[in-house]
C-alpha cells in the first residue's frame, strides 16, 4: 500500500467513534462499513479494541470483525488494547497492528487504569517480550499511543518535556511507532507544531508518528495543518465525526475523514481515497445509528465548482 498516497488518512470511527455512541452495530453492519471504506480508498481502519465485553458491548465482537477484515484485499487492519490479556486476544485474531494507549497526564492515567505513566509503560514492555516470543507473531506492528498529550481535563497544561519522556520510554521498549492524541481537545496549531517539531528532533524520523486530533472547539483542522507542517504523514479521523464529544454534548468529537481527506486532496496531498466512496459509505454508516447525530461539512456542502474527486485506488 506505500507511495498510493503523500498522507495516510486512518479511519478509527469503528472504534473511536462507536465506543462514544448508545448504538449497538452488528457484526455484519460493521462490515458493510469496513468494507466499503475500505473500496473507498481508505487503507488503514482501526475495527475495534479487545477490551472485556462487559466493558464495552458496542466492541464486543472486536475478534470476529478482525477475522473478516483481515480478508479485505491491501487494508491495514489495526486494533486497541488497555493491557496484556487484549494483547493475547488482538494477536490471536490476526491483527495486523496493535495499538497500546497511555496517558501522558499522569492524573488522567490514574483515572483511567488506576496505575502511573510509568507502571503502564511497563505493561507495554511486556506486550512486546509476548510479542517477540512468539514467532507467528513477528509481523504484528505494535503501536505506542499517547492520550491527553496537548492537555488533560484534570491536571490541565501537560508539558512537551512529558511527552518526550513517555515517547523516550515507549520506543526503548520496542514501540515501532508512535500515536499522538488530542484525547480531549485542547491543542491549538502553534503547540502542535512545536509539539511534534521537539518529539522529531528527540526520536529522529524513522519512527513514523501518526495524530490524533479532535474538533471540540474547532480547531481540529488547523491542527492537521500544523501537525503536516512538523512533518506528520498519518491522521485518524473519524467517518461523520461518529461519536461526538463526551464532554460537550452537541459538539463534534474527533476530526471528520471526509472533511480532512477534502482537506488534503485541496492542498495537492494526494490521500488514495474517493470522496464519493467516503460519502457512500458515510450513507451506510448512518442507516445503522438510529437517528444519533453525525458531524462534518463536506457531507453537506459538497465539492466547490472545479474541484476533481480523485478515484478510488482500488
Ligand atoms: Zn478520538
Amino acid at each position: 500500500m506505500t507511495n498510493k498516497y503523500d498522507v495516510l488518512v486512518s479511519e478509527v470511527g469503528p472504534r473511536d467513534g462507536l465506543q462514544s455512541i448508545n448504538t449497538v452495530f452488528s457484526t455484519k453492519g460493521k462490515m458493510q462499513w469496513i468494507k466499503r471504506e475500505a473500496e473507498a480508498g481508505v487503507a488503514k481502519i482501526q475495527v475495534g479494541s479487545f477490551v472485556p465485553p462487559k466493558l464495552l458491548p458496542q466492541l464486543a465482537d472486536t475478534a470476529d470483525v478482525v477475522n473478516q477484515s483481515i480478508q479485505i484485499h491491501g487494508l491495514n487492519v489495526a486494533a486497541l488494547v488497555p493491557n496484556l490479556k487484549g494483547a493475547e486476544n488482538g494477536m490471536a485474531a490476526g491483527t495486523h497492528q496493535i495499538g497500546v494507549v497511555m496517558s501522558v497526564s499522569e492524573a488522567h492515567n490514574q483515572a483511567n487504569v488506576r496505575c502511573s505513566t510509568q507502571q503502564s509503560i511497563d505493561q507495554f514492555a511486556k506486550i512486546i517480550a509476548f510479542r517477540n516470543a512468539h514467532l507467528e507473531y513477528k509481523d504484528i506492528v505494535i503501536s505506542g499511543g499517547m492520550a491527553t498529550a496537548f492537555g488533560c481535563t484534570i491536571s490541565g497544561k501537560v508539558p512537551i518535556c512529558d511527552v518526550l519522556r513517555v515517547a523516550e520510554g515507549l520506543l526503548k521498549r520496542g514501540a515501532q511507532r508512535l500515536n499522538v492524541a488530542d484525547t480531549v481537545g485542547y491543542a491549538d496549531p502553534k503547540q502542535v507544531r512545536n509539539l511534534f517539531t521537539e518529539l522529531y528532533r528527540a526520536i529522529g524520523d524513522d519512527i513514523p508518528v501518526s495524530a490524533h486530533f479532535h474538533d471540540t472547539r474547532g480547531l481540529g483542522l488547523a491542527n492537521v495543518f500544523a501537525a503536516l507542517d512538523a512533518g506528520v504523514r498519518e491522521f485518524e479521523a473519524c467517518l461523520g465525526g461518529l461519536g461526538g464529544c463526551p464532554y460537550a454534548p452537541g459538539a463534534s468529537g474527533n476530526i471528520v475523514t471526509e472533511d480532512l481527506v477534502f482537506m488534503l486532496e485541496a492542498m495537492g496531498l494526494s490521500t488514495g481515497v474517493n470522496l464519493d466512496g467516503l460519502l457512500e459509505t458515510r450513507e451506510i454508516m448512518e442507516r445503522h445509528l438510529n437517528g444519533e447525530p453525525t458531524h462534518g461539512t463536506f457531507a453537506k456542502a459538497g465539492r466547490p465548482k472545479g474541484f476533481v474527486i480523485k478515484p478510488a485506488i482500488f
